[in-house]
């Protein structure tokens, strides 16, 4: 299989920009799903003002820590916590080439697709000792 063929066949996010609220449910919802602290974002929304004021835009941006939720989306058949708690409902998660076809129709939109890489993250041992320590 070509790298490109790889590629779409891999999955990542959908964001449509145009209709995103700010509401900032999407970068809490992954906060207290993969036990972020306060400074730490897998996805965060940037906010945009232009025209003197007049426009508002907000860009959900995914950062390095996204793994597209790949725990909860595979091992407990659940969708990405940010697409479950987007309430304007303009998030998906699944195929790039399905959400290709999304984007065709909400051209203000865009897709994210991190490259696999291994969960763990250096300070994850210190916290689940941190864990340990509070239940004992
Ligand atoms: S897919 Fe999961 S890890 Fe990525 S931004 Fe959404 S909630 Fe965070
Ligand atoms: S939860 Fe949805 S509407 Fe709210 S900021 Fe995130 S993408 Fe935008």
């Amino acid at each position: 299989m070509s790298d490109s063929a790889k590629q779409t066949n891999a999955n990542g996010l959908w964001i449509d920009v145009e209709f995103c609220t700010g509401c900032f449910a999407c970068e809490a919802a992954c906060r207290q799903e993969h036990d972020l602290g306060p400074t730490e974002y897998g996805i965060k929304v940037v906010e945009q003002v232009l025209n003197d004021g007049q426009t508002f835009n907000y860009v959900p941006i995914p950062t390095d820590i996204c793994d597209l939720c790949v725990k909860r989306v595979h091992q407990e058949r659940k969708r990405p916590a940010c697409v479950h708690h987007c309430m304007a409902q303009v998030m998906e998660y699944g195929p790039l080439d399905s959400l290709l076809e999304l984007m065709k129709r909400r051209p203000r939109s865009v897709i994210w697709s991190p490259k696999p890489r291994p969960r763990k993250r250096p300070y994850d041992d210190v916290k689940e000792q941190m864990r340990s320590v509070r239940t004992l």
